[in-house]
């Protein structure tokens, strides 16, 4: 039986129970008749049976073995649930779309992973349509903050640079069994289709925003000192004496661009000219 199920935490598993929250995170997802939704971690089926119910066919991917067969048995009978034994930080998700097609992805994820489970979304984005994730309520703020939020970093810029970033409502602990110790809160991440800040070379975009936010105190000239010079800064229209939380998702997106763009004219990297 499904609720006979005891929560692991190594696996992250607090249950959803509160039928008021289920109830919001369905009306949010707004899943309709034939589209195709991916749940990660359905657990004990607490979303997952509503989502199967609207849609009539659906993938889940479930780490815990343990709770495959009980899953199957209680919501195999409500539709086409495919259901996928396996590591979601492995998953490959593009595989599930027919190709050019788009997927729903929804998880009350595992707070434990949340953020290399988000990175690795971002890296399948061309298959996903929309993401509806249940997190930790302070990662929720972190990927929405706006700049000069004390929130504002290295999470929001490389999610906002493709997607749109909405924190739908919060949920408190005891909505779930066990509680967790922490509040939740509901996202919604929509890619930006086109793409709004296209990336020259997403490996060098990255670690310019994590060496900007690793002294998030420092200025940029400083911070950056080993990536990009304060010349480059200044071209690309940035004081050097600016700290990282004060520029926009965009401004990293051209400074980064700019960066490519002297790399192949002069075939040095910026690494090496600053220093
Ligand atoms: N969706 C259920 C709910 O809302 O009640 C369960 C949510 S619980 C917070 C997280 C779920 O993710 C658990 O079922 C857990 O076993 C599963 N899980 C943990 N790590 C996973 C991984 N790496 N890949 C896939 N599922 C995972």
């Amino acid at each position: 039986m499904l609720n006979d199920h005891h929560p692991r935490k190594r696996f992250g598993q607090n249950f959803l129970h509160d039928p008021g929250t289920i109830e919001r995170i369905h009306s949010a997802i707004g899943a309709r008749p034939g589209e195709h939704l991916v749940e990660i971690g359905p657990g004990r089926g607490a979303i997952t049976e509503g989502l199967l119910r609207a849609c009539g066919a659906l993938d889940v991917i479930e780490l815990d073995r343990d709770l495959i067969a009980p899953l199957a048995e209680r919501l195999g009978a409500l539709g086409a649930l495919r259901i996928h034994n396996q590591d979601a930080l492995r998953a490959d998700l593009c595989a599930l779309a027919p190709s050019g097609a788009h997927l729903r992805l929804v998880g009350n994820l595992p707070y434990n992973i949340s953020t290399p489970l988000l990175f690795r979304f971002l890296e399948q984005l061309d298959c996903i349509a929309d993401m509806h994730l249940m997190l930790q309520k302070e990662v929720v703020e972190r990927i929405a903050a706006a700049p000069g939020d004390k929130t504002y970093g290295r999470l929001s810029v490389m999610v906002q640079t493709r997607c749109a970033a909405d924190s739908l409502f919060r949920i408190g602990p005891g909505a779930f069994t066990p509680a967790p110790k922490v509040d939740s809160a509901f996202l919604r991440l929509r890619p930006h289709r086109p793409e709004r800040y296209p990336l020259s070379d997403p490996a060098l975009h990255a670690r310019l925003v994590a060496a900007a936010f690793a002294q998030r105190r420092k200025t940029l000239r400083n911070s950056l000192g080993k990536l990009v010079s304060p010349a480059l800064l200044e071209t690309a229209g940035i004081d050097p004496g600016q700290r990282a939380e004060t520029l926009a998702v965009e401004d990293y997106a051209r400074l980064s661009n700019l960066a490519c763009k002297l790399d192949a004219k002069t075939g040095h990297s910026q690494a090496e000219n600053a220093e």
